[in-house]
């Protein structure tokens, strides 16, 4: 076990490492811009907090487009952010040219409803691929006796931050389950590396955190205090999945975590890269071909990717595709539309 502090320390040392990883898979140390670099057209992938996954993917995927910088002139970077809800605001507001969002957040976008009821400009969304599964994940303190989803009733618990895919699931994860967030003891929007932290300190007695396994905030929380994790079933969870395609059954492998020795069961999204309809055709052409020409070194680069196929890279997205990234798909046979 680490003692608060030496919690703080290790998180700390992490997230330097995190992005130092990150600042130099985009080519953005200093030293490391070359003239021909800096007049490259500079493309922006819209991620998560650090300590998620969806930081270091968009580092993974900036890193394969970068590699052939010098013959399509595209240098990728990474912008930090509160996660899908955040990442699809900053597409439709030209802030971003590409974001990783949570296919339910895609759908809800896409259809103007849930989050994004003010909106009709989430029509203009479009796919480029999926990335790995998102299991909606709680994890508690093992002294809090959070058995199931019902049992936050009365807790402390951590629903994500405010533009968080987290929060929009899990909200709708409430109301399917009869409950909302005044049935918490108290509903913090925390960024998860903080949730990480406050669970260990006691501050909070759960958080929810949809998200690829494995990943570093999780990691971080099973190896410094006594997690639990807790299976999400049931009849409301049933009818999550009958009523909505974007949602799937999902599983974390047993031994995923420390202290995790059974398989946990609940539902779960999966992570897809978008942009809009203004986006070039050539700059979604070539961040589909960097990836899936580099399938294998892909799988590698992170182990949320391990076992990630081309079948799943085209799976989950209601978006049309964007032209760019269909006209790569259609090259290597996996579109036949
Ligand atoms: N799915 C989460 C969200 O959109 C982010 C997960 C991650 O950072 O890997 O809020």
């Amino acid at each position: 076990m680490l003692e608060p502090g030496e919690l703080a320390r290790a998180v700390r040392r992490r997230w330097y490492s995190c992005v130092w990883v990150v600042l130099a898979c985009t080519g953005l140390l200093a030293g490391s811009v070359s003239a021909e670099s800096s007049r490259a057209r500079l493309v922006t992938i819209g991620s998560g907090s650090v300590g998620g996954v969806y930081f270091p993917a968009a580092g993974v995927l900036c890193r394969l487009l970068n590699q052939e910088r010098l013959r399509h002139g595209l240098r990728c970077a990474v912008e930090v952010s509160d996660g899908s809800v955040n990442n699809t605001r900053d597409l439709l507001g030209g802030r971003v040219d590409l974001g990783i969002v949570q296919t339910d957040v895609q759908h809800d976008a896409l259809m103007g409803i849930g989050r994004f009821e003010d909106t009709t400009d989430g029509a203009a969304l479009r796919a480029l691929f999926s990335l790995h599964a998102e299991p909606v994940t709680i994890v508690s303190r093992l002294d809090a006796a959070v058995m199931g989803f019902t049992d936050l009733v009365g807790k402390r618990v951590n629903v994500g931050e405010a533009g968080s895919g987290t929060f929009a699931t899990t909200s709708m994860l409430m109301r399917a389950f009869g409950m909302s967030g005044s049935d918490l003891a108290r509903q913090y929007n925390l960024s998860t590396a903080e949730a990480a932290l406050a669970l260990c300190e006691n501050r909070i007695d759960a958080f929810v955190f949809v998200v690829g396994h494995p990943n570093a905030t999780i990691q971080e929380a099973s190896e410094s205090c006594a997690v639990h994790f807790v299976s999400i079933t049931g009849a409301p969870v049933d009818d999550l999945l009958r009523k909505h395609k974007f949602f799937s059954r999902a599983m974390i492998a047993p031994g995923t975590y420390v202290g995790q020795e059974e398989k946990i069961m609940s539902l779960g999204v999966r992570a897809s890269v978008l942009a809009t309809a203004a986006l070039d055709d050539s700059i979604a052409y070539e961040m589909t071909r960097a990836v899936f020409s580099n399938a294998a070194a892909l799988r590698e680069l992170h182990p949320a990717f391990a076992s990630l196929t081309p079948q799943q890279m085209i799976d989950g997205n209601t978006a049309p595709w964007h032209p760019g990234a269909a006209r790569y798909l259609r090259e290597i046979g996996l579109l036949t539309e």
